[in-house]
């Protein structure tokens, strides 16, 4: 299918493009993942623009050379990129992803360490009261039905699946919490099982940013992702795409200048372009 490169709104937005900025030491020091921005650049220079594109030209965002230039530089900029949630095992990794709806992994953090040293089985938790859940994991908003979906998956581990995480998506979404995008993490992070691409609001925004949906659902979003990501990098492209969306294509000013991705992008969102 081929689009236009740039909406009306994006060749406005492309006249007012300031120069690429020098990382200030602060921002560096928050750049805890990925290469350096001097780098970043380099990667972005070595890429072919955008597969053929050229401003005001249609192209297929999802032709196959131009998917291959975005996970090469994906790749290049975020090598060896894990998951941010700290868990020593599937339970505890699933319960953490369970908690990070709605906050940021660094609050999920500060939470879990005590609440898995209090409980660290499915057992443990399974036995555990509301009352002595709760206080522990606070801080992560929605505490009180977060509570009863960690107990009641840790319910559901020790009464349907003897204790152990299972390692498919239709039996992992039994668990209270758990939806697609839950099961593709423990799946993929832990059992290295790729049942699919976690969608989640990184994932969403930079795939439609980069052109590889149109949709705006997230179950939609990862049937498109499936169709043009290869099996074998649908683990590592969610690990990259989400450190990407922290750290560079952030919601509301991307870094554009610093980012490895701008000679393969083309979206109205962007904050500074070189073609
Ligand atoms: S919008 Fe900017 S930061 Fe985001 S992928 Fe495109 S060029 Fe990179």
């Amino acid at each position: 299918m081929a689009i236009k490169t740039k909406s009306v709104a994006g060749r406005k937005k492309a006249a007012a493009l300031t120069p690429p900025q020098k990382l200030s030491a602060g921002k560096l020091k928050a750049a805890v993942v990925g290469v350096p921005a001097a780098k970043a650049r380099a990667i972005a220079a070595s890429e072919p623009v955008a597969g053929k594109v050229k401003r005001g030209k249609t192209v297929n965002p999802l032709a196959p050379e131009r998917v291959a230039a975005i996970l090469d530089a994906l790749r290049k900029t975020y090598p060896n990129v894990v998951c941010a949630l700290l868990h020593k095992n599937a339970f505890e990794l699933t319960i953490a992803t369970i908690l990070s709806a709605q906050t940021t992994d660094v609050g999920v953090n500060k939470a879990t360490p005590e609440l898995f040293r209090m409980f660290p089985t499915p057992r443990a938790l399974a036995a555990a009261s509301l009352a002595e859940i709760e206080p522990l994991i606070k801080t992560t908003g929605f505490y009180r039905a977060k509570a009863k979906n960690i107990q009641g998956a840790a319910r559901v581990l020790v009464e349907q699946f003897g204790g152990v995480v299972p390692k498919t998506v239709e039996e992992m979404i039994q668990l209270p919490g758990v939806a697609r995008k839950t099961a593709n993490v423990v799946l993929g992070s832990w059992y290295d099982i790729a049942s699919g691409v976690v969608v989640d609001t990184h994932v969403l925004r930079l795939s439609r940013r980069l052109e590889l949906t149109q949709q705006t659902d997230p179950v939609k979003v990862e049937r498109d992702l499936i169709k043009v990501i290869p099996r074998d990098r649908w683990i590592q492209f969610s690990h990259e795409l989400i450190h990407h969306g922290r750290q560079v294509c952030v919601a509301r000013t991307p870094r554009c200048a610093d980012c490895s991705l701008e000679r393969l992008c083309n979206s109205a969102d962007k904050t500074w372009s070189s073609h």
